[in-house]
């Protein structure tokens, strides 16, 4: 399990956003979580309490949007799917698709004041 890691990674950056720009609280923490990028939500969910004692984000409410993981075939260019599709193009039945989203991990928005 990484996401402990991760998620106290991304603490750290807002820390130093906030010292940055001198804010005294964030009051929510949008994060974008792509489908295909490895990390669940759920155990985000769980060791965020852990991570953020003793931060400057200990009342921060943290919120996880998921994105799709969506494909475009390499051989009609079909774009689905992939999760819902098994990775597998519902027009032709090609399993080689470029992924064009879902690998995200990333700071989507932070609430501050
Ligand atoms: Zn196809």
């Amino acid at each position: 399990m990484h996401e402990l890691g991760l998620i106290i990674n991304i603490i750290k950056q807002i820390e130093k956003y906030m010292k940055e720009n001198n804010l005294k609280k964030v009051d929510t923490l949008v994060l974008q979580v792509g489908k295909l990028s490895e990390v669940y939500p759920k155990y985000l969910m769980d060791v965020y309490p852990f991570a953020i004692e003793d931060t400057l984000l200990k009342d921060t409410l943290l919120v996880i949007e998921e994105t799709a993981g969506i494909g475009k075939c390499k051989s009609c260019d079909f774009i689905y799917n992939l999760v819902e599709n098994n990775n597998e193009c519902p027009v032709c039945g090609n399993k080689q698709f470029t992924i064009i989203s879902g690998k995200e991990f990333l700071i989507k928005e932070i609430h501050a004041y």
